[in-house]
């Protein structure tokens, strides 16, 4: 459906759980965070409930993220049951990558079209102190193995002052050796990644030129009316493609095709904005369907215009108390 902007909403990302089995830094408190009662998430029947009315409203494509969406149990039967709904044209997942590899073939059996893997590093011990757990051989197995399989992948890095600078043009190399794309992405001031200074796409993209020569622009002629955040390139010799999103200083708000909705069933309509719709609340109302499908219709002609990143409103974000990532899913 179209907003009150003139943009075509299509794409919902959808968080099933807010716990995590790794502890990114930026992302997470060593600690851990408030569970969730168990009542308060979705239940799988309910997040099913809602992706057809969506789909009523004109949603095509559903990613599934978290926290860890490979923690949820029931998620294959999920993603197969979202797939089979009328409308919905494709399925991606978000995961850290540490349970995919005993996953991936169930996955792409149920449907999955598509997989983004965060990999902000290829050193394990750059990866224990991002993630604070000894994981990364697994996640470079699952990797591994998708890339083995075909399936559509995308490798999503954040880059941090400090953290992970000399891992920048590693993994672009996994992008010269494989048809893959790898994804440099702006850290966001959300939550805990406010402590943490990203490292700018402009810098990162000089960074790659100086050693592998001029980006090459790819977007455009692959896909004529791509409207995604990530501008894409190549460079001579590659066989993948590097992306950018720039969501800080480029916005592509005007753009906008997405809407998300939180484990606990709160219909977020903007990464950084708390406008939206508790539908957790209408579904145990017991209001029928055509009342949640208004209701849905209404906050989505409603989406906010632009979100507000920019250095000034970093502190009043944090303070804000807008939902971190984990929760929201990226
Ligand atoms: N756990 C899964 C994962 O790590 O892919 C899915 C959820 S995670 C919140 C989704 C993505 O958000 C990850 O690629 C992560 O690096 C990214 N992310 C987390 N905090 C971020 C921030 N402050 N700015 C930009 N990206 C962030
Ligand atoms: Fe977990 Fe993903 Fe956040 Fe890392 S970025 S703590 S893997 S939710």
């Amino acid at each position: 459906m179209i907003d009150q902007y003139g943009r075509k909403i299509e794409y919902v990302r959808i968080s099933l759980t807010d716990r995590c089995n790794l502890r990114c830094q930026y992302c997470m408190p060593e600690c851990g965070i408030e569970k969730i009662s168990h009542d308060d998430i979705l239940s799988l029947e309910e997040v099913l409930h809602v992706v057809k009315l969506l789909a009523d409203c004109g949603i095509r494509k559903v990613r599934l993220t978290g926290g860890e969406p490979l923690l949820r149990r029931g998620i294959v039967d999920l993603i197969r049951e979202i797939k089979a709904i009328e409308n919905i044209e494709q399925i991606f997942l978000t995961t850290n990558g540490v349970l995919l590899s005993n996953m991936a073939d169930d996955l792409i059996n149920a449907g999955v079209n598509g997989f983004n893997i965060s990999l902000d590093t290829l050193n394990e011990k750059t990866f224990e102190k991002i993630t604070r757990r000894n994981l990364f051989k697994k996640v470079f197995e699952s990797i591994q193995k998708l890339i083995d399989s075909g399936v559509e992948i995308k490798l999503n890095c954040v880059p941090i002052a400090g953290v992970n600078e000399e891992d920048i043009l590693k993994i672009v190399e996994l992008a010269r050796d494989n048809f893959i794309k790898v994804r440099f992405i702006e850290l966001m001031p959300i939550g805990c990644a406010v402590d943490f200074k990203g490292i700018p796409i402009g810098e990162v993209k000089s960074k790659i030129e100086s050693i592998y020569g001029k980006l090459i622009s790819h977007s455009a002629f692959i896909i004529p009316n791509y409207q995604g955040p990530a501008k894409y390139f190549t460079l001579n010799g590659f066989k993948g493609q590097i992306g950018f999103i720039d969501a800080i200083d480029h916005k592509f708000c005007n753009s906008c095709n997405r809407i998300r909705l939180t484990a606990n069933g709160f219909l977020k309509l903007c990464l950084n904005s708390n406008a939206g719709l508790d539908i957790k609340s209408l579904l145990r109302s017991n209001a029928d369907d055509q009342k949640i499908f208004e209701a849905i219709k209404q906050a989505i002609y409603n989406k906010p215009k632009e979100h507000h990143f920019n250095v000034e409103c970093r502190m009043q974000n944090a303070k804000l108390n807008f939902n971190a990532m984990y929760q929201i899913g990226g």
